[in-house]
């Protein structure tokens, strides 16, 4: 049994990058730049993108965080990203969601330039993805690939059953383990019998958001575990995986938390020096 340990995989991941960045430094005289624009006062998007902006300092990146209060008018918003996405010194940006109801979600997410789209969520980089191009890919999907990939390097053929359809982690899993030539299945609140199909699995990748769901007996040997969920709980955070239980059967675990939740920032500042990448090309 292996536990998937992401904390490490991210810090080897951010070593990788922070190197890289000084490469980068040498060759442009310049860094990449990730601003990320924050709008109102939620604690857990204030705590999340402190987070962002510790971890892009840590690497080397050029990082800046535009906030604005909660009633800032939806214009104001497009309109700066508009000039970030003309401005040079920025390679990435970012919108911390959720928004306030009066700002249009998919209106922001389609201003933002595909080139410097970090979060992989504009039209044009689902669908890039969705044809395998190059594209930046969302970046907790990513991060579960790149753990899937460690512990198991050859996925073709493998069945993987993926829970739950979200834009934000379902679907981009789906196609990242479809271009692996993996056979993917995407279950959702409407699956008639979840059990049955976790227990086809060679890799299960829970994204839900209910508290320990997957049990230890809808898990076969040798079955790879990626939980994503965050759950709050009394007992403290929980995933969508009941740990105690699928440890016992399984091949390997990502544990809630310290899992899947540390690769999500690493891959965000991966996107960043990606699209700066691609931008010089
Ligand atoms: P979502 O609410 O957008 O989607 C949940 C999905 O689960 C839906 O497709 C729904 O059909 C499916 N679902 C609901 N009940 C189900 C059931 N009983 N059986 C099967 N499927 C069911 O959620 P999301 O944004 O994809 O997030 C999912 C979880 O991942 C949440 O706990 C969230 O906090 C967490 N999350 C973690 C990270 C990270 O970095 N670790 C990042 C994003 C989200």
């Amino acid at each position: 049994m292996i536990l998937i340990d992401g904390k490490k995989a991210a810090t080897e991941l951010k070593e990788e990058l922070k190197q890289e960045i000084s490469q980068i430094k040498k060759k442009y005289n310049k860094v990449p730049g990730l601003t990320v624009i924050l709008i109102g006062d939620m604690a857990p998007s204030q705590i999340y993108v402190r987070n962002k902006e510790k971890s892009a300092i840590e690497v080397g990146l050029k990082s800046e965080v535009i906030k604005y209060s909660n009633n800032v008018e939806e214009k104001i918003v497009l309109d700066k990203i508009n000039e970030l996405n003309k401005d040079d010194s920025v390679s990435g940006i970012l919108v911390q969601l959720p928004l306030p109801n009066h700002i249009d979600k998919q209106k922001v997410i389609e201003a933002i330039i595909p080139s410097k789209d970090v979060d992989g969520f504009h039209p044009m980089n689902v669908g890039n993805l969705s044809s395998g191009y190059e594209c930046s890919i969302p970046c907790t999907p990513l991060g579960c690939y790149l753990l899937i990939k460690k512990i198991e390097p050859k996925l073709s053929g493998k069945k993987v059953i993926i829970i739950g359809r979200s834009n934000l982690n379902g679907k981009p899993m789906a196609q990242l383990l479809l271009k692996e030539n993996c056979t993917v299945t995407i279950t959702h609140s409407k699956t008639k019998d979840l059990k049955a199909e976790c227990l086809q699995a060679d890799i299960i990748v829970a994204a839900v958001g209910i508290p320990e769901l997957i049990r230890g007996d809808w898990v076969k040997k040798n079955t790879i575990v990626i939980d994503v969920g965050i759950n709050k709980t009394e007992r403290g955070i929980v995933g969508d995986v009941h740990f105690k239980e699928v440890f016992k059967v399984a091949k390997a675990l990502t544990p809630v938390p310290g899992g899947v939740g540390p690769m999500t920032i690493a891959c965000l500042l991966k996107n960043t020096i990606d699209c700066f990448k691609r931008s010089q090309k």
